[in-house]
């Protein structure tokens, strides 16, 4: 794999303002670092322990942002670098985060992964699960946290149709959620910005429905 190339090659295709997440899960050091040596300064892992290991291995310079589940006892692990939790489904998962945050002095950023796949999976809210996290989390003003979007993963499947249909419910939960909560006077203000959407095989659809931010691993680093 020329890493390097790939990561060139997908950052020149993508729009001024779509972010990169790297998903380097599973993948060696020197592999990150050919990546960072192209220029590229997001990585996204999905467990906790590989992500802590990585994070002292590699230059500090790095935003590593966890994309997978996220157990509520592990929060403390990655509370004191970690740049983005894409996986918040709980209200319990937001407090610990505050909390974690608060004792590292940070304010740390978080998604709120909805369950727009057909396929069945235990992760993820509907969006009634959502809204009420939401009015929750607004209603406790926890300071340390901060939601800046949502996150969400499309049914595995070549029916590109039933894609871009799971990707248009994301955005349009992004659109609603920010005109219901868009307020100066609540925690959710302009910093709500991001719909993280989009892996190796979809991006393009999901960025076509309205993406900020795609997560790819196999298509920069390989199949796993
Ligand atoms: C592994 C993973 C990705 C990247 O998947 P690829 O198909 O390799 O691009 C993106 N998002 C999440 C949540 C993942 O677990």
């Amino acid at each position: 794999m020329d890493v390097k190339n790939n990561i060139i090659k997908i950052k020149n295709s993508l729009p001024n303002n779509v972010t990169l997440v790297a998903v380097s899960k599973t993948k060696p050091i020197d592999l990150i670092l050919d990546a960072y040596y192209a220029g590229q300064k997001i990585f996204g892992e999905n467990k906790v322990q590989e992500m802590v290991d990585k994070y002292h291995q590699l230059p500090k310079d790095i935003q590593w942002h966890l994309i997978g589940h996220l157990q509520t006892n592990k929060v403390k692990y990655i509370a004191p670098f970690v740049d983005l939790i894409h996986a918040v489904d709980s209200l319990k998962l937001l407090k610990e985060i505050n909390k974690q945050a608060q004792k590292n002095d940070r304010i740390i950023d978080v998604l709120i992964q909805f369950r727009i796949a057909e396929e069945e999976t235990k992760f993820g809210l509907t969006k009634n699960e959502g809204f009420k996290l939401l009015d929750e989390t607004i209603n406790l003003n926890l300071k340390n946290v901060r939601i800046i979007g949502v996150m969400g993963m499309a049914t595995y499947t070549i029916n590109t149709n039933q894609i871009r249909q799971e990707f248009k419910t994301l955005k349009q939960y992004f659109d609603e959620i920010k005109k219901t909560y868009f307020n100066e006077n609540n925690s959710i203000n302009k910093t709500f910005k991001h719909i993280s959407m989009g892996m190796s095989g979809d991006y393009e659809i999901a960025i076509e429905e309205g993406s900020s931010m795609v997560r790819i691993g196999s298509k920069i680093f390989g199949s796993r």
